[in-house]
């Protein structure tokens, strides 16, 4: 195997078994996109038609009307809160985020105003959004919604996400009735979903997306919906937009990125092959107890799940996760059920071979704890 980039700059290497995160450099492009990236960089070109054109591909793969690329969904949010109150108004799109005098209400419900690695809250009020919340962390019903509306109102916000409290939180269906009863826009933050046309055909006035995590290209997002939006959307690269400029390298890689949407997931049979082989070795050990599991959602994704029994294994879950990490090569396991003693290993980001290096560390783990 090659050294990676990050070893010739003396960072540890990654084994990234959990999915894509942030925090580990959310997703690895393909051939293609690479290509993009590189092209672009050395290269040239008007960005204002690059970012028009972005938004003609962008309108093609989602069915909107138009579109907008963005340095990600965090800044998909900024640029579109800004965008529902500044219009096209260059005046107004110099003065953000100070939005007195202008419509920048926000109506959010309580459970939907999250923390996904960083605040919606705070993401809204850098575009000069003042976030309304209305109802309870559990429970909000639509008269909450519709009584918030004021003269102030600059639009609705939806945060479509297993971060947000699932259960009893008015529908997008209600969000747009009420939206459009009232003449304001709905913003519907959509950014780890991998349907992008979904929410356009429900009616949605504006949909964020991340590049990163479904699309599987490189730090970038997009915004996409209603034309004056997206106008107003792309304008704000003159404003507050220019704190979170899109280069050309992340635009075109986005756009290849898109062009090659959906990308075939790791065949079923190669994950159930190379996830059996890793539970037939974690099998041999005391303590350890794997097999394979399809995602909770129904994806086509097969992980192998490792129950690790406290007593036999010498060692929690927990710890053996922590060790994981803190090696080198660090391995990044997924641990939503860690709590209750189970990890799991991804199939889809992991390089060939690399579920042997897991199996061969897991062992050595377990095996220095008995010796002691
Ligand atoms: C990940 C995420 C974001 C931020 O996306 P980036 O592309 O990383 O900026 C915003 N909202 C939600 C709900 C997310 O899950």
């Amino acid at each position: 195997m090659t050294v990676s980039l990050f070893e010739e700059f003396g960072l540890k290497k990654i084994i990234n078994a959990s999915g894509k995160m942030t925090a580990l450099g959310a997703s690895a492009v393909t051939d293609e996109v690479a290509n993009a990236l590189k092209t672009a960089a050395q290269d040239y070109v008007d960005i204002d038609e690059l970012i028009e054109y972005a938004g003609k591909v962008i309108a093609q793969h989602t069915g909107a009307e138009d579109g907008c690329p963005t340095v990600g969904a965090a800044a998909g949010i900024a640029i579109s809160t800004a965008a529902v109150i500044t219009g096209n108004i260059l005046s107004l799109i110099e003065r953000m985020p100070n939005s007195d005098g202008l419509k920048n209400e926000i109506i959010i419900q309580k459970g939907q105003n999250i923390h996904f690695g960083g605040s919606i809250d705070q993401m809204i009020r850098l575009g000069g959004g003042h976030i309304v919340e209305v109802g309870s962390a559990n429970k909000v019903e639509s008269e909450h919604i519709e009584q918030a509306i004021t003269e102030k109102t600059a639009a609705l916000f939806y945060v479509k996400s297993h971060h947000a409290v699932q259960k009893g939180m008015q529908s997008i269906e209600t969000m747009l009735e009420i939206s459009h009863k009232h003449n304001l826009p709905l913003i519907i933050d959509g950014a780890a979903e991998s349907d992008f046309r979904k929410y356009i055909d429900m009616g949605a006035d504006i949909v964020i997306y991340s590049g990163g995590k479904a699309l599987e290209g490189p730090t970038s997002g997009f915004i996409c919906g209603k034309k004056n939006f997206m106008e107003a959307c792309r304008k704000q690269y003159k404003g507050i937009g220019r704190a979170m400029k899109v280069g050309k390298e992340a635009i075109s890689g986005l756009i290849v990125a898109l062009n090659q949407y959906p990308l075939k997931n790791i065949c079923v049979d190669e994950q159930i092959t190379r996830m059996t082989a890793l539970c037939e070795k974690l099998n041999e050990v005391n303590g350890l107890s794997c097999s394979i599991q399809q995602d909770e959602a129904g994806r086509p994704i097969y992980r192998a799940q490792i129950e690790v029994g406290k007593n036999a294994a010498g060692i929690t879950a927990e710890t053996l996760l922590h060790q994981l990490e803190s090696g080198n090569p660090a391995i990044y396991l997924r641990h939503h059920y860690v709590n209750i003693g189970i990890i799991s290993v991804d199939p889809r980001p992991l390089l060939p071979g690399q579920e042997n290096i897991i199996a061969e560390r897991i062992i050595a783990i377990i095996k220095e704890v008995e010796e002691k």
